[in-house]
């Protein structure tokens, strides 16, 4: 018997619910643990605050005296909270989070003890480094990076500690994090889209990037999660038979939550809530115990802080209901795997959503310039958006058992797909005053000022228009959503640069009239721009051919797709923003090609332990009862047990046959990985890893499924997918 799972089984089947209940008024809880506006202006003199207020808005620099005050309030106020200590926090590139708690505890030379927190703690600390993935920018012998503070995303309470959200820069100023270059492609979407903003309104005067972001995720019981060595190590499952009941009834999507994860959800939003996280939809996702969580969408910077915090939370939250929670993009083959959407837009400083179609023909023609910019950003960087999503774990969803494709296009919906065409038939050069009549009132006055139509939604588009935004819907559920955003905003940036060039150029050299440049330039876009938009079933194989012949790309591994980071291409466009420089492009190549490398040698070392160690000497077991059973029958029949004994001998075959198939394919593994390790390079050993390492996978896979459902359950030791994904 398989003490294990079936102790684990025994474990969840007797769970008392960890009961929840909140009926607190959810906005008097909102930012109740973040130093606010609200506590600032109650906690700081009038100038701190100004002084924070303007660095917040206009990045200006806080002097430090006046971190002094800052520090001091924040400690009074943290203080006052119950907190006990202080940490920056940031994101290496490990993929989450970091922090290193120090006490506010300080000692007098006389020996009293006081708690002490000054703006030189507040502005900048030095964690010890150099344990964080550099990819070689820092010697580990010179391992100091530092991290600084970050004042546009607010300090909060987490635990007992004040967390300062911060950067994290080596000494010699490179990043080493996900928040710097995101902060300097926050500030060149900014520059840029305030310039072409100005077109239509003088008036801004900044213009933010906002992120929705939509994180699926599994949940399962945790005493059933840890009975998986593979679920442990790598978060999701390597082996597995589909259970006979899987996601074909569609009875799970959108359905009543269950009990047990209902709790859990409310834990994690009042927790969620305090620390101003705006967290507003919570649903049944379309896979057995897979869920959803959604908030209201926030300025880029902070709504990517607010995820990396949320996914914290929610382990902490998921371990006190019993509960181990997944980000993995596909922890069981034959379910649907989890995404992160990324509802992506502008917004100006009067309040204007720039992706939003207004009610005259002028806020429209800013909508369009916007829409068609962004389309031809996508169109001009498609393998960079791509590579911007690529992980180990993405791999199982874009392009591989899973929509939606690695190649990147956009939907847009019927109504604007009109529009563009009958723009791009317009006259070239000035436009006759009929003309621009005609299109004023009959095209670019038509667009409704609601474009929220349900029924126009592509689910298979991986970068979809929805209205009022674009939803980015190819990002991995586990992914920091720092480098995608810093992608797209990096490219709208160079778009829009260009675009305003384009449009001054036409209006002092050829004479023209604003609109007329912008409807002249917007024209050209539609045209070359049109091999990126798709309307149709992303997901067919038609799409893929289509695809090819329209020479867009579709890179299916994550080695692959990395190529695009390092382009040349690339490199000018960071360089040229002053987002990133070659030192730290090429960096940040090398430490994502290196993590793959090291995701793909665990998997095969895990699925190698579990295949040899767990199912081929339960298989003997169980083979070695046929084989008394046979022996029994031939005492008891003689020479007629060959037929009594036909399915069993047979099974006995069949075992021998999977055993063997799993034991060499296991070697030739292993083989494969001790050459990968021999390679020098971090991309050709990626690419082997790719390419010899990981097609074992699912061969080994498929034998050891196979036994999974020859084997007596009594025996099997690996908690079933049924056992997973349907304990409640
Ligand atoms: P769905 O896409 O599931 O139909 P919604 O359209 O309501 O749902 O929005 C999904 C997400 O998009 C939410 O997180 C929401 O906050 C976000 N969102 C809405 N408007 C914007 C915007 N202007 N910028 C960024 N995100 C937005
Ligand atoms: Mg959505």
């Amino acid at each position: 018997m398989s003490t294990l799972r079936f102790q684990a089984l025994f474990e969840a089947q007797n769970r008392k619910p960890v009961v929840f209940e909140d009926s607190t008024n959810r906005s008097q809880l909102f930012g109740e643990n973040v130093f606010n506006k609200q506590s600032m202006r109650q906690y700081m003199t009038p100038e701190a605050f100004e002084s924070v207020m303007n660095a917040m808005e206009y990045g200006h620099k806080i002097e430090r005296k006046v971190a002094d005050q800052v520090a001091s309030a924040m400690k009074s106020w943290a203080l006052n909270k119950g907190a006990t200590h202080y940490t920056h926090w940031f994101q290496p590139l490990t993929g989450s989070t970091a922090e290193k708690h120090d006490a506010f505890l300080d000692m007098l030379p006389n020996g009293e003890a006081l708690e002490k927190f000054d703006g030189a703690q507040l502005v900048q600390q030095e964690p010890d480094a150099s344990s964080f993935p550099s990819g070689g920018i820092r010697n580990t012998f010179e391992a100091r990076g530092y991290t600084a503070w970050d004042p546009t995303s607010p300090a909060f309470i987490y635990g007992t500690a004040l967390c300062i959200p911060t950067i994290f820069v080596s000494y010699t100023g490179e990043a080493l994090d996900n928040k710097t270059p995101l902060l300097k492609s926050l500030q060149a979407v900014d520059d840029a889209a305030t310039q072409v903003a100005k077109y239509f309104d003088k008036n801004v005067t900044k213009v933010i990037s906002t992120l929705g972001w939509e994180q699926e995720y599994f949940l399962i019981d945790a005493a059933l999660a840890n009975s998986r060595p593979d679920i442990s190590l790598t978060g999701r499952s390597l082996i597995g038979h589909s259970p006979a009941k899987g996601q074909q009834l569609d009875d799970h999507y959108f359905g009543s939550i269950p009990s047990r994860a209902l709790n859990f959800m409310r834990e994690l939003e009042l927790e969620s809530l305090k620390l101003g996280i705006p967290v507003k939809t919570r649903h049944n996702e379309v896979a057995p115990n897979q869920f959803e969580l959604a908030p209201i969408y926030e300025e880029a910077n902070l709504a990517v802080d607010h995820n990396s915090l949320l996914m914290d939370i929610m382990g902490k939250i998921a371990e006190k209901h019993n509960f181990c929670v997944l980000f993995h993009e596909k922890p069981f083959a034959g379910i649907n795997g989890s995404g992160k959407h990324n509802n992506w837009s502008l917004a100006t400083s009067t309040g204007v959503n720039l992706l939003s179609p207004g009610k005259t023909p002028m806020k429209n023609l800013q909508f369009l310039t916007f829409f068609i910019n962004t389309i031809k950003a996508v169109h001009d960087y498609e393998e960079l958006l791509r590579s911007g999503i690529a992980s180990a774990g993405n791999d199982h969803r874009l392009g591989a058992n899973e929509a939606p494709p690695a190649i990147i296009s956009v939907f847009i919906g019927k109504q604007l797909s009109d529009v563009l065409d009958e723009l791009e038939n317009i006259t070239k050069g000035k436009l006759s005053p009929e003309e621009k009549t005609d299109l004023k009132l009959n095209v670019v006055g038509k667009i409704p000022e609601i474009l929220l139509d349900n029924t126009d939604r592509n689910r298979t588009s991986p970068f979809a228009f929805t209205g009022n935004k674009f939803e980015f819907r190819a990002v991995g559920s586990s992914a920091n959503c720092a480098t995608p955003m810093m992608i797209l905003n990096a490219i709208v940036a160079k778009q829009l640069i260009y675009f305003k060039e384009q449009v001054d150029k036409l209006i002092e050299e050829k004479d023209m009239k604003k609109d007329d440049a912008i409807f002249n330039i917007l024209r050209e876009y539609i045209k070359v721009s049109k091999k990126i938009r798709f309307e149709g079933d992303g997901y067919s194989k038609a799409w893929e051919d289509e695809a090819e012949k329209r020479g867009l790309s579709n890179h299916k591994t994550t080695p692959q797709a990395l190529k695009a980071k390092v382009a040349k291409k690339t490199i000018q466009l960071f360089e040229s923003l002053k987002i990133m420089n070659k030192v730290e492009i090429l960096a940040r190549h090398e430490i994502e090609l290196d993590e793959y490398t090291l995701k793909i040698q665990i998997e095969g070392r895990v699925i190698g332990d579990l295949a040899r160690n767990h199912i081929i000497p339960t298989a003997i077991r169980y083979q070695n009862t046929l084989i008394k059973n046979v022996k029994g029958l031939k005492n008891i029949f003689g020479d007629d047990f060959k037929t009594i004994a036909e399915e069993q001998l047979m099974l006995i075959k069949d075992i021998s046959h999977h055993i063997s198939q799993i034991n060499s394919k296991i070697t030739f593994m292993t083989d494969e990985r001790k050459k990968a390790n021999k390679i020098e390079e971090s991309e050709k050993r990626a690419f082997a890893y790719c390419k010899n390492v990981k097609p074992y996978f699912e061969e080994i896979r498929y034998h050891c499924d196979k036994l999974e459902v020859l084997v007596d359950d009594e025996l099997w030791p690996m908690t079933k997918f049924r056992e997973l994904l349907f304990t409640r």
